[in-house]
């Protein structure tokens, strides 16, 4: 992490991607309540960035930058301005994990928003990668990448990732990553929805669907898909295709059908797949190049009416800007 600012700098800004899950593949639920997955994330440029500023009092405090409060950005009614945000959390989990006494180390968190909030994108788990690293620098807390993604693993299953970035695969809960190979960017539009899916309720709605024999069971340990891996490696969108898997698309599309609506808009206008993001509701449409994913982004624009992005990856982790 060199050239990053020192002990003295006063403000630190950090730039943190959103993800898209290209196969996420869910196991039935452990004993203690979570389920085992094996994913292939992939980091996009859709980016939170938060900026940390040093409070001489001692207090921790977190607010909505005044560029996403404009009627036209991420919709974020429902988001915790307080110490149940992630980024808060982030910040005092840091603290506490490195027993960095409070009353030097207070800090104001300013985030500016990008990712659609509760769309299956990890927005929240961004904010929180952007929040240890900026107070990781302000802090001077000498930590390297490596060292805050495992610090990062008790704030969530996609926090690790947030701060990683590139394209991994995720196994455990989503926190135990191994860096994958992407050789070309892989373009893709995004089409965010209207309203929120709680992941915790999309999770409970697969073991539900899976007791009614609804969904395909899943297995004790999932394996992760390797022709998704292969496919990133070889660049080939037409295999990514193929291969790209949710088992959390049943269970999201269950709960939120007008999801299947814009999927097939997303196919009728050329899109090579079109899939849930995550846990949804956030849609994900695979494009061939730059050039597609701009012309399908404002097709399927046009013809639903939602905001569609067209996004790339891989992209950095959390860094600074
Ligand atoms: P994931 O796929 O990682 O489960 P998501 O992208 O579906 O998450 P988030 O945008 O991270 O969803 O938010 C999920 C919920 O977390 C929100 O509804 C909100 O109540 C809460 N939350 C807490 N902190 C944040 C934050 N900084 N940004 C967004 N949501 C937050």
């Amino acid at each position: 992490m060199s050239g990053l600012p020192g002990p003295s700098a006063r403000h630190v800004t950090v730039r943190a991607p959103g993800k898209v899950n290209l196969s996420l593949r869910v196991g039935p639920p452990r004993p203690d309540g979570y389920h085992p997955v094996a994913s292939v994330y992939l980091a996009v440029s859709l980016a939170e960035t938060v900026t940390a500023v040093a409070r001489p009092d001692g207090d921790a405090r977190i607010t909505l930058a005044e560029s996403t409060r404009r009627p036209s950005s991420v919709d974020t009614r429902d988001v915790p301005w307080d110490e149940r945000n992630l980024a808060h959390r982030a910040a005092l989990h840091l603290r506490q994990s490195l027993g960095l006494a409070p009353e030097t180390h207070g800090v104001h968190l300013e985030v500016s928003k990008q990712v659609p909030v509760a769309g299956g994108m990890g927005g929240g788990s961004a904010d929180a990668a952007a929040a240890l690293l900026a107070c990781s620098v302000l802090w001077d807390t000498g930590l390297t990448r490596s060292e805050l993604a495992e610090l990062a693993a008790p704030l969530g299953a996609d926090v690790p990732f947030a701060v990683t970035g590139g394209a991994a695969v995720g196994r455990g809960t989503g926190t135990e990553l191994t860096p994958v190979a992407a050789r070309r960017p892989v373009h893709l539009v995004l089409v965010p929805a209207d309203a929120g899916l709680s992941t915790p309720v999309v999770f409970r709605t697969l073991d539900e669907l899976r007791s009614l024999g609804r969904a395909p069971e899943g297995q004790g340990e999932p394996a992760v898909d390797a022709d998704v891996v292969r496919a990133l490696a070889q660049a080939d969108p037409l295999a990514l295709a193929l291969a790209m898997e949710n088992d959390l698309q049943t269970p999201a599309v269950t709960l939120f059908p007008e999801l299947s609506d814009v999927m097939d808009v997303g196919l009728d206008e050329g899109a090579l797949r079109a899939m849930v993001s995550g846990s949804g509701p956030t849609l994900l449409l695979l494009a061939h190049s730059e050039q597609d994913a701009a012309r399908l982004a404002t097709a399927v624009q046009e013809r639903t009416g939602v905001a569609a992005l067209a996004v790339h990856g891989p992209v950095p982790g959390a860094n600074v800007l």
